[in-house]
């Protein structure tokens, strides 16, 4: 028997109704498997639910934040106060609704915010549209790797988005930034600058693809994704911790000041790739953050370099 009792609201709206689960372990929806619980949490798979679980949010005078994939947080021991809406969907669930236009020469694509960036980098790929193979095989959705800027093998979202989409929580609207409001740079955006809680949600980014050929295109976007299998570790992570400090690697770094395997609690550096921590199974988030900070304060005491995180670290302690 469960030692927690599952306590969840039903709201109906029109025909539907919204699931409103009450103090939901967010660990349930990190890659890290880490962080505290949300003191409300709804699902939501398309727009209206979206839609429908901010309305609510306003009712109740909620904070409301949105994550999608949840691999690129380390969300705290306290957890989130407010709304947590998880925006994400399978990609088989959105095989038909990546809206496709052609443009002088290339192609615009319409990305739906909850689409797994993988499903993305592979289903463009088969489609004959050059630019997002380095995608394939990366965890989290498309509303995340617009606010992380996110990238691989010298690709990254940002040099091939036009504009995004997004829901203003303060105005009440829908509202578009072009490609330089949102000043995509490396691992960061002006929305990823923002303060939290946070005033925008994305719903949809729009990128420029050019032709090329599908064979070619799947089987880079394969290439990719087994050398991701080969070289990164298996098991609960955020992908890279820290970024890059300008020209060098921060897991060189990290595995030449002997910090490969370091562990505190149930947290180790990993022994395959240093810039990448793993959960051994229930570690806290305050384990995750001892470990990044005696990282960070052997790193720069034996180089001089602070390494700054890569990941989010959000929620309350
Ligand atoms: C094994 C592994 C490997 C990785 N490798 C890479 C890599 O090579 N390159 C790379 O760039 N990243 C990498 N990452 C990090 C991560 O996968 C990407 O940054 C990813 O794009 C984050 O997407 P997500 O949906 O998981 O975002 P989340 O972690 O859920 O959220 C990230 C941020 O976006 C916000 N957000 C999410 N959705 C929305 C929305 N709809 N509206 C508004 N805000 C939103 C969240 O609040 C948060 O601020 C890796 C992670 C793992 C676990």
């Amino acid at each position: 028997m469960s030692a927690r009792t599952e306590r969840t609201l039903t709201i109906p709206f029109g025909s539907r109704e919204l699931r409103v689960r009450v103090d939901e372990p967010l660990s349930r929806y990190t890659t890290f498997r880490i962080g505290g619980p949300a003191d409300y949490l709804v699902r939501a798979s398309d727009r209206p639910t979206l839609e429908f679980a901010l309305e609510w949010a306003e009712r109740e005078g909620l904070p409301v934040t949105v994550i999608g994939g949840g691999s690129n947080l380390l969300i705290r021991d306290g957890g989130i106060r407010g709304l947590v809406i998880v925006f994400r969907a399978a990609g088989e669930a959105l095989a038909g609704v990546l809206e496709v236009a052609p443009d002088d020469g290339a192609t615009v694509v319409t990305l739906p915010a909850t689409a797994p960036l993988s499903w993305v980098g592979h289903r463009t790929s088969e489609l004959g549209l050059a630019g997002l193979e380095w995608a394939a095989g990366l965890p989290g959705v498309v509303g995340g790797a617009v606010v992380n800027n996110a990238g691989a093998h010298g690709g990254e979202i940002g040099a091939v988005l036009v504009d995004v989409e997004l829901y203003d929580l303060e105005e009440r609207r829908v509202v578009r930034w072009t490609r330089d409001v949102l000043a995509p740079r490396y691992r960061m955006t002006e929305l990823k600058a923002q303060p939290r809680p946070r005033r925008y949600v994305v719903l949809a980014a729009r990128v420029r693809l050019l032709a090329g050929d599908p064979v070619r295109l799947l089987r880079t976007a394969e290439e990719y994704a087994r050398w991701r299998r080969e070289h990164q570790p298996t098991g609960p992570c955020a992908g890279s911790v820290f970024t890059n400090p300008p020209g060098t690697y921060a897991g060189y770094l990290i595995e030449r000041a002997g910090l490969k395997g370091f562990q505190i609690g149930r947290m180790r550096v990993s022994e395959r790739h240093a810039n990448f921590f793993l959960n051994l199974g229930g570690a806290s988030a305050a384990e995750a953050l001892a470990l990044l900070e005696a990282v960070q304060r052997q790193v720069a005491e034996r180089f001089g370099i602070v390494l700054q995180p890569e990941i989010e670290i959000i929620g309350e302690p």
